[in-house]
C-alpha cells in the first residue's frame, strides 16, 4: 500500500478541501500479467517484464489487457454529491463511507446537506481510469468533481511514467472537438 502519494485540493466556490491519495498503482505482477494477456491473444508467450515504452503504447491503444493494471484512490472529506458523481462510473468500484444514522452520529442524514463529507476508496483499472479522465476533465463536468479528478490524475501522471499525457478530457482526445450534447466550447476550436 502506498502512503505518501497525496495532495490537497481546494474546491471551487469555497467548497472546502479534499485530501486525495493515490494508494495503489500497477505493480510488477499487474504489468507482467498485462503483457502475458496481450501475448496470449496472438498465440505467443513471454517471460520478460514489459518495457515502459510497451506499457505506454498499450495504454494509449486502450487494448483490453490494460484491465490488469490496477489503480486505487482514497478521498478524505469528499462532498457526498461528488461521491455520487464518481459512483456512476460502473467499471470502477466505489467504497463510500455510510451516512446511515445508525453508523454515524455527526449529523442526521435526513437533514444533511449534499456536501456532507464522506471518505471513499475508489478502485479501477487502466481502461476505466482513462475513460473517467475523458468524462470528468471536460469543461462540462461539475467544477468541483473536475478539480478532484484533476488532482487524482495529476498524482497518477507523477508516479506512473507510462500514463503521462494520457489522462485528458474527451474533447482533447478527439482532437479538440467536444461531442457533449451541449459542447464545452472546444467544438471547432
Ligand atoms: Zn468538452
Amino acid at each position: 500500500m502506498i502512503t505518501d502519494y497525496k495532495t490537497t485540493v481546494k474546491l471551487p466556490d469555497g467548497g472546502g478541501e479534499v485530501i486525495v491519495k493515490l494508494i495503489r498503482v500497477p505493480d510488477e505482477t499487474d504489468e507482467m500479467l498485462c503483457k502475458k494477456c496481450a501475448f496470449a491473444t496472438v498465440g505467443k508467450e513471454t517471460g520478460n517484464m514489459p518495457a515502459i515504452s510497451w506499457l505506454r503504447r498499450i495504454m494509449e491503444a486502450r487494448h483490453s489487457p490494460i484491465r490488469e493494471l490496477h489503480f486505487a484512490f482514497e478521498f478524505i472529506g469528499l462532498p457526498s454529491y461528488i461521491a455520487t458523481h464518481l459512483s456512476r462510473h460502473v467499471h470502477a468500484r466505489p467504497y463510500i463511507q455510510s451516512q446511515r444514522n445508525d453508523r454515524q452520529d455527526k449529523y442526521d442524514r435526513r437533514a444533511a446537506r449534499q456536501d456532507a463529507p464522506v471518505n471513499m476508496i475508489w478502485c479501477m483499472e487502466g481502461e476505466e481510469l482513462q475513460i473517467i479522465a475523458n468524462k470528468r476533465l471536460c469543461g462540462k463536468a461539475d467544477a468541483a468533481t473536475r478539480a478532484v479528478i484533476k488532482a487524482a490524475c495529476g498524482l497518477v501522471q507523477c508516479h506512473v511514467p507510462y500514463v503521462g499525457g494520457l489522462l485528458v478530457p474527451m474533447c482533447e482526445y478527439h482532437g479538440g472537438v467536444c461531442h457533449e450534447m451541449k459542447p464545452c466550447g472546444r467544438r471547432g476550436a
